[in-house]
């Protein structure tokens, strides 16, 4: 970005007209970068508006790369409605005469709510009992982002986790439990900054038995 690249020296005043035109040229170095798509460059753009209307001035020093950091933030933010469940997964279910229950727990989150696009962060626990297959581990934590990352509620991503690993595993249960502490809650509406919210999602012998429920919580406890 620091090379301006043709075009920037037009006008006379050189001066003054880079500080004017180099948001403009900013958009349109990132709609290159993006394949012509348009994409981030349209983010972009939208960030400047709402940096300008809260009354800013996106002129000045420390707000002059802001639309465009702002656009490639939300852009990874949100990258997991760009990845599909194939590509993430990549074949690593692997055959396996283990039928012991296997638990990925404190997988890191980091959500944003749909109702607010304000931040949820906390962590997720994962667990499966396999008959016959079972998924390589980073694929859990891979397919806890894929989901997170994208507009969320707390119950549906812990919907999605769940389904997705009994659908991938064909596990005789899973169960997901997800605890996160949401930003809407605590920079605004009852500014609650300590609560957390837990959600779990209980499949298959996870529903049906108490034994193996309260096994797995134990365990992400302990
Ligand atoms: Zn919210």
């Amino acid at each position: 970005m620091a090379d301006a690249g043709p075009g920037y020296s037009r006008g006379s005043d050189q001066k003054s007209f880079a500080l004017r035109a180099v948001p403009v040229y900013r958009f349109v170095q990132l709609n290159r970068e993006h394949d012509g798509t348009g994409k981030l460059m349209d983010t972009s753009k939208l960030y400047a508006d709402l940096i300008s209307s809260i009354g800013e001035d996106l002129n000045r020093d420390g707000l002059h790369k802001t639309p465009e950091r702002a656009a490639r933030a939300f852009s990874f933010l949100t990258q997991g409605y760009q990845q599909s469940l194939d590509d993430i997964v990549n074949g690593a279910v692997f055959d396996s005469d283990n039928e012991e229950m296997v638990i990925v727990k404190d997988i890191e989150l980091y959500s944003l709510c749909e109702h607010h696009m304000l931040p949820f962060v906390g962590r997720a626990h994962v667990a499966y009992l396999p008959q016959g297959k079972v998924l390589g581990l980073s694929k859990v934590a891979r397919i806890t982002d894929m989901y997170a990352r994208r507009l969320q509620i707390q119950e549906n991503l812990t919907k999605q986790i769940a389904e997705t690993i009994l659908q991938v595993t064909h596990a005789a249960g899973v169960g997901v439990v997800i605890e996160a502490q949401h930003f809407c809650m605590m920079m605004r509406g009852v500014q609650k900054q300590n609560s957390w919210t837990v959600t779990s999602m209980m499949l298959g012998e996870f529903r049906k038995s108490a034994r193996t429920r309260q096994e797995f919580l134990q365990l992400i406890r302990s």
